[in-house]
């Protein structure tokens, strides 16, 4: 016998309602929370699209409702390093740091996505000391200062524009001269007066001048190789995200750009095995349709456990007839 029929890796709003669902369903689900414990909306303020707030409600604060609703209802929420799943038998085992494992009938993916880094050393380095990939998060704390946004997207020109709230100046640096974003974002961040677009460039060194904290940047123009130093306080990322599916590589079909392929709702490659939220949604990544795909899942995998019990009622009805 498995230790548990579900267990749900992932505590933001697609782990966190699908715990909720398998929960009502009787199903008593175990919900693994890792390091980044309730996701990304752990690290926005105020949330003005989750339905049914109307004057909004804070990031944070809707996570722990989201949390206290899962467990008001038997979801056993645990802290846990899961170190590797083994999908190939049943039932799967989900391995932890430290050595525990835990069996289970059917699992719920909902690791979500990370944002991603330069990878020129310095960044990650000063990352918390200047260098930030959340301006909701972190914008405060640049009031009154110079910044740069790196990236072209939809997120880099939100970041930017939000940013104006606070710095005296926003320089937007990316490394083509045309934007991935939106035409409505394009044009609200051009219109802006406080960001300027260093266009077809790279960052190519955050520097701290030996302080552990950010003084300036060095962009590479891209065309020209040409270096230059451009002094500021601060630096926000905001390149794309990296679904967080490194456990499963090799045992369910993920896409071109790493996240899970699902069909047919929230079906995986492997029979029982489901995923919902930013591990495979790289199109709509939204707190509420997160929420949905969450519930599709919890669905979709008390069905597959309803018709396993179900098979093994019959065959052991054939059985005790033969
Ligand atoms: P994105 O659309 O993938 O854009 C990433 C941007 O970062 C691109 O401009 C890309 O440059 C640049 N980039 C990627 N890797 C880089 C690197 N190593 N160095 C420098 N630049 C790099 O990601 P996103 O902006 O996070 O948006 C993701 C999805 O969420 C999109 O579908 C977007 O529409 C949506 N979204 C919507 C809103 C909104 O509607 N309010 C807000 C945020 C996000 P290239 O252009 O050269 O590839």
């Amino acid at each position: 016998m498995p230790d548990r029929k579900v267990v749900i890796i992932g505590s933001g709003p697609a782990g966190l309602t699908a715990a909720l669902y398998t929960a009502r369903a009787n199903l008593a689900p175990l919900l693994v929370e890792g390091l980044e414990a309730g996701g990304q909306l752990m690290l926005t303020t105020m949330v003005e699209n989750w339905p049914g707030f109307r004057d909004g409600i804070m990031g944070p604060d809707l996570m722990t409702e989201m949390r206290a609703q899962a467990e008001r209802f038997g979801s056993e929420i645990m802290q846990g390093n899961v170190t590797s799943v083994d999908l190939q038998h049943r039932p799967f085992t989900i391995s932890f740091a430290g050595g525990s494992t835990v069996t289970t009938d059917s699992l719920i993916i909902a690791t979500g996505a990370s944002a991603r880094w330069l990878d020129i050393g310095s960044d990650r380095r000063l990352s918390g000391h200047g260098v930030s990939t959340c301006a909701t998060c972190d914008g405060y704390f640049f009031k009154g200062k110079p910044i740069a946004v790196v990236g072209g997207g939809d997120s880099a020109m939100e970041e930017a524009i939000y940013l104006t709230r606070f710095a005296t100046k926003v320089s937007v640096i990316h490394r083509r001269d045309t934007l991935r974003a939106s035409k409505i974002m394009q044009d609200k961040a051009m219109a802006n007066p406080k960001i300027e677009f260093i266009w077809d460039s790279e960052v190519a060194e955050v520097k701290d001048g030996g302080k552990g904290e950010v003084v300036g940047i060095v962009v590479r123009n891209l065309k020209t190789g040409h270096l230059s130093e451009v002094p500021l306080d601060g630096v926000f990322i905001a390149i794309g995200h990296t679904p967080n599916t490194s456990l499963f590589v090799g045992q369910i079909e993920l896409d071109a750009n790493g996240y899970i392929r699902t069909h047919s709702g929230s079906k995986t490659s492997v029979p029982g095995v489901f995923a919902a939220g930013d591990v495979q949604d790289h199109i709509y990544r939204q707190a509420i349709t997160a929420a949905g795909s969450g519930c599709m899942a919890a669905l979709d995998a008390e069905r597959y456990i309803e018709n396993m019990h179900d098979a093994v009622a019959s065959t052991g009805a054939a059985a005790h007839a033969s």
